[in-house]
């Protein structure tokens, strides 16, 4: 271990003293905008030592031969311990614990065991789970991999979903995945919210018809008619204009296209966004796929695979134009087998795709759909064929 990280551990055990007693901090595992991750061992308490021997033994253990039992008994539970830093604000904290207790019924999230606080800091407790980085297995990811990999993940968003919970930043380091198990869950619930906060009326809500009517009348199309702007050269980055507010809390790269186009009334079908560019991630063997500095450099990267043809409808669903002069941004954009193919292509021997991965990318248009009406829901996705009726 590191010398600074056990400077580090050392401060938090010094400032935290409740933590020392219960804890011994092994390693650091994760360093984020919000938190810090540690990997620890939960300390038996002085009145669990002296019960260990005389304890009753439940009916499972006492079926094992005695070598084993004792074993299973001693083994320390290994928890990870995430401490969120004080400029997280206390809304935020309580808001990402109470959402986690309210999920804890699956097998697919990650629980809360408990959670301690010191003057103003939080540290949460959860239980250990092994996991690889997923850049250390992403190129090496057959179909069937994926299958077992999403079939965990679906699980995990459907769980939230019902519960009417948007996750809002699912990516590869929220999604513990242990691929010798092939088993994972979903963690990091700091940005999570329930559907219906900020929620405003979003013009993607009404009818294809009166949706027309008023996006011509609407604010944004007199704008771009009055103004130049948007065809000179260089796309306005700091416009002046009034501008909508909406939650457009996650992780770049992996926005889904109506946070993006700022909508106000955004759904639980965003995560299903986040999850397809996982599944393109794997598909292609690029990562990060999309790696844009800012939200207009996202809608160009979607642009340019989707076509400007697409993006300009999904744009004015939410009452926003999208307006673009790059010329290599198509009108139609690509295939995902042409994708695909490109970026994968010198690792394969066939220029066309086989059948697993045609039944992928079937799967595929399924979650990167940039309608989030058309873009099906974790409970719809689990009966995909790419489940039920696998090819290989
Ligand atoms: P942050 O808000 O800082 O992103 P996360 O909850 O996502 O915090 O945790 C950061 C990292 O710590 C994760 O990507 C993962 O590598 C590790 N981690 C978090 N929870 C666990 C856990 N229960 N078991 C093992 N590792 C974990
Ligand atoms: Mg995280």
């Amino acid at each position: 271990v590191d010398e600074s990280v056990v400077e580090d551990m050392r401060r938090l055990e010094e400032s935290f003293k409740g933590i020392s007693q219960k804890y011994r901090l092994i390693n650091r595992i994760g360093e984020g905008t919000f938190s810090t991750v540690y990997k620890a061992e939960q300390l038996l308490q002085p009145h669990e030592l002296d019960q260990e021997n005389d304890e009753p033994m439940d009916e499972s253990e006492a079926e094992m031969p005695p070598a084993k039992r004792r074993k299973t008994r001693r083994k320390p539970q290994i928890v990870a311990l995430k401490k969120i830093y004080v400029t997280s604000s206390p809304h935020r904290i309580m808001n990402e614990l109470e959402l986690l207790h309210e999920l804890r019924h699956s097998p697919y999230i990650c629980p809360l065991l408990t959670a301690f606080r010191h003057l103003d800091q939080v540290v949460a407790v959860l239980p250990y789970f092994r996991h690889l980085d997923f850049r250390l297995y992403y190129r090496e990811f057959l179909i069937n991999d994926m299958r077992h990999y999403f079939r965990c993940l679906l699980h995990g968003l459907k769980h939230v979903h019902q519960a009417g919970i948007l996750h809002r930043d699912i990516k590869p380091t929220n999604f513990l995945y242990d691929h010798s198990r092939r088993s994972g869950v979903l963690v990091d619930f700091g940005l999570a919210e329930r559907q219906g906060t900020d929620w405003q009326p979003c013009l993607c809500q009404e009818s294809s018809h009166k949706r027309r009517d008023r996006f011509m009348n609407s604010y944004a199309v007199q704008v771009l008619q009055s103004t130049q702007d948007l065809l000179s050269q260089n796309y306005p980055k700091n416009d002046s204009r009034p501008s909508r507010r909406a939650n457009r809390a996650g992780t770049r790269g992996f926005r889904a296209p109506e946070v993006l186009f700022k909508c106000t009334s955004q759904t639980t079908k965003i995560d299903i966004w986040s999850a397809g560019v996982i599944l393109l991630t794997l598909l292609a063997r690029r990562f990060p796929f999309f790696n844009s500095a800012d939200d207009v450099d996202a809608m160009i990267e979607m642009a340019s695979i989707f076509g400007r043809r697409k993006m300009q409808s999904v744009a004015a669903m939410h009452g926003q134009v999208f307006e673009t002069n790059i010329e290599t941004i198509g009108e139609r954009g690509f295939t995902f087998e042409k994708i695909i193919l490109w970026a994968s292509c010198q690792n394969r021997e066939s220029d066309t795709l086989h059948l697993g991965e045609e039944q992928a990318v079937d799967f595929l248009h399924s979650l990167l759909e940039l309608d989030p009406h058309k873009r099906w829901s974790a409970k719809e996705l689990l009966q995909h064929p790419f489940f039920t009726a696998p090819v290989e």
